[in-house]
């Protein structure tokens, strides 16, 4: 993987309903630097996906090959479907621009095997499962089964904490927000700062 040294990668993992795509969103619209990495995936698009924004679904025999092929940098099942970051994607937008990815943890530990990135990792929680529960009940994407399993994903979730750089509590999404730019911005100028010569 070829880095450019001034650019970074933020990971954003969470509990599936914390929050982590309105952030995500909010990152990019503010900063004009940052791309989301769009996955591959091969779960159905819910209503107000849109091919090519938020995944590029594809069929399981597509996303095998793309396996075997070795063109992920990391993929994972989740809920019965797989998720996964192709390389090619990635090496053309870091080239320019920062990127947020939007994975979960398993996609995270195979990410941090690549030692030279400027990678960020954050972990999004909600304050308690029972409020996990709440917002996603209230979003109304899932179905009552997809909704029992993704908080009983939250304990399996919460077990890899140790392995983020941060973990940001979202109570209030402003304030999570602040607390999510004070690290990129920190991260950015440290950077900087680390290549000044004296
Ligand atoms: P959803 O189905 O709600 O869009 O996403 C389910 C989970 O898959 C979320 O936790 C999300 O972070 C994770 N995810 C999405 N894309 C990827 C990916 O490319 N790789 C990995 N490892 N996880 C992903």
């Amino acid at each position: 993987m070829k880095h450019d040294s001034k650019n970074i990668m933020v990971i954003l993992s969470s509990p599936s309903g914390a929050g982590k795509t309105t952030l995500t969103k909010k990152i990019q619209q503010k900063y004009q630097s940052f791309k989301i990495s769009v996955s591959h995936t091969t779960r159905s698009p819910r209503s107000n996906e849109v091919e090519g924004v938020d995944y590029h679904f594809v069929s399981s025999d597509k996303f095998k090959k793309l396996i075997n092929d070795k063109k992920f940098y990391e993929y994972a099942k989740i809920f019965d479907n797989y998720y996964g970051t192709l390389k090619e994607n990635v090496d053309k937008t870091i080239k320019k621009n920062d990127i947020i990815f939007d994975i979960d943890w398993q996609g995270t530990k195979q990410l941090s095997k690549f030692n030279n990135l400027n990678l960020i990792k954050i972990f999004l929680i909600t304050e308690n499962k029972d409020e996990l529960k709440k917002r996603l009940i209230n979003r109304n994407q899932n179905t009552e089964q997809e909704i029992e399993n993704r908080s009983k994903s939250f304990d399996e979730d919460i077990k890899h904490w140790n392995d983020y750089d941060y973990i940001v509590i979202n109570k209030n999404l402003e304030i999570c927000f602040k607390q999510i730019e004070n690290i990129i911005q920190n991260c950015k100028k440290n950077l900087i700062n680390s290549r000044i010569v004296l």
